[in-house]
């Protein structure tokens, strides 16, 4: 097997900068692949907290003139990631969120600080020197990557545009076109014209090689009207050269056996420690240890995507059913504020911020996992709880359809169900998973055969790596 070099190109890597399941993808993959004979180098921004893990680094590339200021490439190792990081300190010097401003609106020059990123990429991937055998865009963030290589007269190497979520077009004003470094051709249907104005998104998905997306069911999903945000009409013009690849998790970092403190055992053959995990959790966030039903939980963006409405509308049951509900989040004021207001001694506890930590002992004690999105390009939460012995209760969209295996009389019978799944995305029908999960879990030798399938399952990124080598030696293959 020979190996291949590949440049990511992306805005988040765990763990240097995550705003979501983006960062945990492109901070996993690169060691994955490394085992398949892929070599990846990641360029991120020089956020503050990016430079700082750094300390330093070699200056690989100098852009002089780079949107407004000069810029360097630097090349170093944090976290055992091979990174190239753009130190543009006019666009990355801002702390915080890697996108949002002090008034938690988007910096107004989102355009400009990811063109900008893209144009280092574009850049490195044309200086014979850093040239990598494939570029892998992930995003709008990394969109316009493919456009620059696309209107460039240089040699450029193949490149793969990933979706992580449809849902964040990266729109730009027309009037930036120039600016953005496009020829005035390049706003039109088959470049990167968007419903009248400037798609970073569409850029990469109308000049990529190849399109990805994070779960086979989300990629026919978004070649519909209802799913495709727009962009429908172009993925399913596409459709030949679009695939879902499912992600995996860092089962390094997702490892119960080697949680703080001293884990009980969680494992497929070993689940004795899930009471005391139980018991602690509860004991944590002021739930109370004697309720007869499941210990819910969720860990979730608190949006409309995720369906939190839904969950809202859906509480009176779950606690109905003698059920316990500990959340995890941060999102939409409105949201936020009504499950403050949910909040009940004893039964339903609510933990508004982001705590990595809390996560896993949420996945260690917690019975089942809620994801109620109205659509999920593919989760990741779900296959922590997999791994965890948490069941998940999910609806059956994008990944979450590809992830979990309902718990039907069949796959009962058959001994494959891993989890609970409901359609459509429903008040009425996540009360009705929450029926089911009830009843379930009143069966003990039920509910320990869906925590015995569920930690059994291969969530690691091994298949997954596997799928995307072989992508990418099919697109070399196609250009020799
Ligand atoms: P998305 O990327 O749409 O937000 P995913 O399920 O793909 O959703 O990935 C979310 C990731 O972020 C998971 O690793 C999840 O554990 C984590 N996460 C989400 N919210 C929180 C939070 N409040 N605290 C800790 N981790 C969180």
């Amino acid at each position: 097997m020979t190996a291949l070099s590949v440049l990511s190109v992306a805005a988040e890597v765990f763990p240097l900068v995550k705003t979501g399941g983006l960062a945990d993808v492109t901070g996993a993959l690169p060691a994955a692949l490394a085992a398949e004979g892929v070599i990846v180098r990641t360029l991120l921004p020089g956020y503050p907290a990016v430079m700082a893990a750094i300390k330093g680094g070699k200056v690989v590339l100098s852009l002089p003139s780079l949107f407004g200021g000069g810029a360097r490439v630097l090349a170093a190792t944090a976290h055992g990631l091979d990174l190239l990081v753009l130190d543009a300190p006019h666009l990355f010097d801002r702390p915080g969120n890697p996108y949002l401003g002090p008034d938690g609106r988007d910096w107004p020059d989102n355009p400009i600080r990811f063109a900008a990123l893209a144009r280092a990429a574009a850049t490195i991937a044309t200086t014979p020197a850093l040239r990598p055998d494939i570029v892998h865009c992930h995003d709008w963030q990394s969109g316009l990557v493919p456009a620059y290589l696309h209107y460039t007269a240089a040699k450029a190497p193949p490149t793969v545009m990933t979706v992580h979520n449809l849902a964040f077009p990266g729109k730009a004003a027309p009037s930036l076109l120039a600016t953005l470094g496009l020829p005035p051709h390049a706003y039109a249907i088959d470049g990167v014209e968007f419903h009248g104005t400037i798609s970073l998104l569409k850029a990469g998905l109308q000049f990529a090689d190849r399109i990805t997306t994070v779960s086979p069911t989300y990629a026919t999903e978004i070649q519909t009207r209802d799913a495709g945000m727009g962009f429908d009409g172009l993925l399913h013009h596409r459709a030949a050269a679009l695939t879902g690849i499912l992600n995996g998790i860092d089962t390094t970092i997702w490892n119960p056996a080697t949680d703080p403190p001293p884990p009980p055992p969680l494992s497929a053959t070993d689940r004795t420690g899930r009471p005391a995990n139980k018991a602690a959790l509860q004991r944590e966030l002021g739930l109370s240890t004697d309720a007869p039903g499941p210990l819910f939980a969720v860990i979730s963006r608190l949006t409309h995507q995720k369906g939190m409405d839904l969950l809202l509308e859906a509480l009176p049951t779950l606690l109905r059913q003698g059920g316990q509900l500990a959340v995890l989040g941060t999102g939409e004021a409105w949201i936020e504020s009504a499950l403050r207001d949910a909040v009940s001694p004893g039964r339903i506890a609510c933990v508004l911020g982001y705590d990595e930590a809390l996560a896993h002992r949420i996945q260690a004690g917690a019975d089942a996992l809620l994801v109620p999105s109205r659509f999920e390009p593919c989760g990741l939460t779900q296959l922590c709880a997999l791994r965890y012995g948490c069941v998940p209760v999910v609806a059956r969209v994008g990944g979450l359809a590809d992830t979990v295996i309902d718990a039907n009389p069949a796959a009962l019978a058959a001994g494959v169900a891993t989890g609970i799944q409901f359609a459509p995305e429903s008040a009425s029908q996540l009360e009705a998973a929450i029926r089911r999960t009830a009843a379930l879990y009143s069966d003990s030798t039920a509910w320990l055969a869906l925590q015995a399938n569920g930690t059994a399952t291969d969530v690691s990124w091994r298949g997954p790596a596997r799928q995307y080598a072989a992508l990418y030696r099919s697109l070399l293959a196609a250009r020799a």
